[in-house]
Parts: C-alpha cells; structure tokens; sequence
C-alpha cells in the first residue's frame, strides 16, 4: 500500500513537471503577443501614462522648423517612456495684419493696400479699383433761352472729364 501511494505521488509530481515544461515556453510565448496592443508605445500612445499621452516637451530637435509656410518635421522622444519618432507639425499660416493704403486710389489710377505678417514679415499687396471723379462745381456752358434749357457741365480736376 505505502509503495503503491508513494508510486502515485512520484508518477503526479512528474505529471505536474512534465506539464510544467510544456506549458511554460507556452506561456512565455503568448507573453509578448498578448502585450503587443497595449505595451507598445505608438505615435499616439505612451505605455507608461494612464493618459496615454506622450511628453514631447522640450526633447524635440527640428529637422526642419516650422514656419508660416513649411511644416515643421522633429525628432522627438518621450520624456516618459522613451519612445522615439518623428513628428510634423503642419505650417502655420500667416498671421496678417490689418490692411493699409499704400496708394491712394485716384479716378485714373487705382490704389494699393499692403498687410504684413507678423510673424514672418511676408507682404501681401492688393490693388483695389479707381477712385469716383473729383468735380468742379456746375459752370454754364450755355445759357439758357426762350427755346431751349442751358447747357452747364462740370469736370473733374485730374482727369479732365466733363460731364
Ligand atoms: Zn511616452
Ligand atoms: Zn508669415
Ligand atoms: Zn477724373
């Protein structure tokens, strides 16, 4: 009876071993397979924050800096969890400023409005249209008579036209 117990509890212990060595590379397997969604950090995924959100700050280093017209392209690495990658940001697009008159606009020429970046000091022109005549007062040309109205005009003191 002792032998025959003793016999089983070798035979089981070698079955649990046995098991053992054939679950465990099992297992060690489907580690990482298992971790791979949500260990790896990604672009937009950092493993190590419960927000998941990468600290880019003040690791980057520009390839190329953004402007108002370029995207910016960065190396950037995760103060955190120490994922690299690189990083655009797209170009800004300029800041304007308020237009201003440059020229003028007269009756025989038109204007020009300029506006600035103040970002980049880009200059924008714009050309706008003419300007109305400037007249003269009403002068008579031909008085009027018994048979017909008189004639008055005016003209306009830069281009000459009568009306
Ligand atoms: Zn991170
Ligand atoms: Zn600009
Ligand atoms: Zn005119």
């Amino acid at each position: 009876m002792k032998t025959r117990k003793l016999l089983f509890l070798i035979l089981s212990l070698s079955l649990t071993l046995t098991l053992l060595a054939f679950m465990t590379p099992a297992v060690m397997a489907a580690g990482p397979v298992m971790g791979d969604d949500p260990e790896q950090p990604t672009d937009d995924y950092c493993p190590v924050t419960s927000d998941g959100i990468h600290s880019w700050d003040g690791r980057e280093t520009a390839i190329q800096t953004v402007t108002c017209t370029t995207e910016g392209i960065y190396n950037a690495r995760c103060g955190r969890c120490g994922y690299e990658t690189i990083l655009t940001v797209p170009a800004r697009g300029h800041d304007w400023g308020e237009w201003f008159t440059v020229e003028e606009a007269s009756c025989v020429e038109p204007g020009v409005l300029m506006r600035v970046c103040n970002r980049c000091g880009e200059e924008e022109y714009q050309v706008t249209s003419l300007a109305p005549h400037t007249f003269s007062d009403w002068y008579i040309v031909t008085e009027a008579n018994d048979w017909s109205a008189g004639i008055q005009e005016h003209v306009c003191v830069i281009c000459g036209t009568t009306e």
